[in-house]
């Protein structure tokens, strides 16, 4: 019995499989079996080139998946990441944004997606993205783009409804420049607004001549503002009469709970607060927080030594130094240790 082979699966039939793919027509199913499974790289390519459908590239895209180290390996990737460049279908789009193409590793351009709605839902729903694989520095920049796109489009009101929803530190930021500064906001009302987001508060706060905005962001309510937002706050604060305070507060509201809840969580204030303060005396009474490795502590270095020595037969140099907290006076020994070829009697 004679099985049909498409031309595209035979790598000796190279040349006639690449003419074969020129006469496809973009919508064209057996396109896609080509792009998705020829065996020849360049073959492979030239049919995810030639696809045009949205609905088949989306296939194309997703077969692949979004692991960089999936079984189908750099060809695949790199077909569904051509693929990914033709889609300009904004539900398609929307759909691939979703599931984190956008914020994988393979850095895709997403500036087809314009749809002001996908955008704006974007940046205000915590749970748009449903990948569990995401690189957040791509996913950052890929809200980023959808901020700047959005305050374009959507205005002074467009802002304020992001303002009010928008759960991202690292983008709040510009939120806040584009509410002073171009729609005229004051800072101060925006950081004392229960109607903003945490994170467009805080940021609004670094903004103003003194810290009492963070003071009193830091200090704010748990259900007005999440532990972790206020302990950002806190670590924004630079006045050391504020942080002061806000020490005093935080020491007395931890002596009056049980010992067994002093938790590191339930300290965590505190810390973010010692963050920027200078006092060494107040500095001091914090330094056992942690033990010997907190960072609580302020190292200096003391002394430094070399010794040369062996890993198994390969020579090498050990580097100790010692470090003591500025503080408490509690020492520390580091040690790290590089491969070298020879040491320095051996040199002569
Ligand atoms: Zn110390």
């Amino acid at each position: 019995m004679q099985i049909f082979t498409p031309v595209w699966k035979d790598p000796k039939k190279r040349e006639k499989a690449l003419a074969w793919v020129e006469k496809q027509s973009g919508d064209s199913e057996k396109l896609l079996e080509a792009a998705m499974h020829s065996p020849m790289q360049d073959v492979g390519m030239a049919a995810a080139e030639k696809l045009t459908d949205q609905k088949l590239l989306y296939k194309l895209i997703t077969a692949v998946g979004l692991d960089l180290y999936d079984w189908k390996g750099r060809n695949g990737i790199q077909r569904r990441n051509l693929a990914l460049q033709k889609i300009t279908d904004q539900t398609i789009l929307r759909e691939l944004a979703k599931q984190g193409y956008f914020c994988d590793n393979s850095r895709c351009a997403p500036d087809r997606l314009t749809d002001p709605g996908t955008l704006t839902e974007m940046l205000t729903d915590e749970n748009f993205f449903t990948a569990e694989k995401q690189n957040t520095y791509a996913k950052t920049g890929l809200l980023a783009y959808a901020l700047k796109t959005v305050l374009g489009t959507l205005g002074l009101n467009g802002a304020l409804a992001v303002a009010a929803k928008l759960p991202y530190r690292d983008i709040a930021g510009m939120l806040v420049d584009r509410m002073t500064a171009d729609f005229g906001m004051d800072a101060a009302e925006i950081a004392a607004d229960p109607a903003f987001q945490p994170a467009v508060r805080i940021k609004a706060a670094v903004l103003l001549p003194d810290n009492s905005a963070l003071y009193a962001l830091a200090r704010a309510d748990e259900r007005e503002i999440p532990l972790d937002f206020r302990c950002e706050a806190a670590k924004q604060i630079t006045d050391q009469n504020l942080l002061a305070a806000l020490i005093e507060e935080e020491m007395k509201r931890l002596e009056n709970i049980p010992f067994t809840a002093v938790t590191e969580d339930a300290q965590k204030l505190l810390r973010a607060a010692l963050k920027n303060v200078r006092d060494p005396q107040i500095r001091k009474r914090f330094c056992s927080l942690e033990g010997k490795d907190s960072e609580l502590h302020t190292w200096e270095t003391v002394s430094e030594r070399e010794e040369f020595g062996w890993q198994g037969y390969q020579r090498i140099k050990n580097v100790y130094w010692t470090v003591r907290c500025v503080n408490c006076g509690i020492e520390n020994e580091k040690h790290y240790f590089i491969p070298v070829s020879r040491s320095p009697e051996e040199e002569g």
